[in-house]
């Protein structure tokens, strides 16, 4: 994992950066808001091959 304030790599379990002194956040697990919304990115795919059609 990395600092989120300066970038360096960190050991997993250390609470705060050795480099910076930022607190780590350890924010594992958030992977279903990316899978929460399909249609809409659906729709801009679909708008962008419009885009591409149209200007053909
Ligand atoms: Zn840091």
């Amino acid at each position: 994992m990395f600092c989120e304030s300066c970038g360096s790599s960190l050991e997993t379990d250390v609470k705060f950066c050795a480099e910076c002194g930022t607190r780590i956040h350890k924010n594992v697990a958030k992977p279903s808001i990316k899978f929460s919304k399909p249609s809409k990115k659906q729709s801009v795919i679909l708008a962008s091959a419009a885009v591409v059609v149209a200007s053909v």
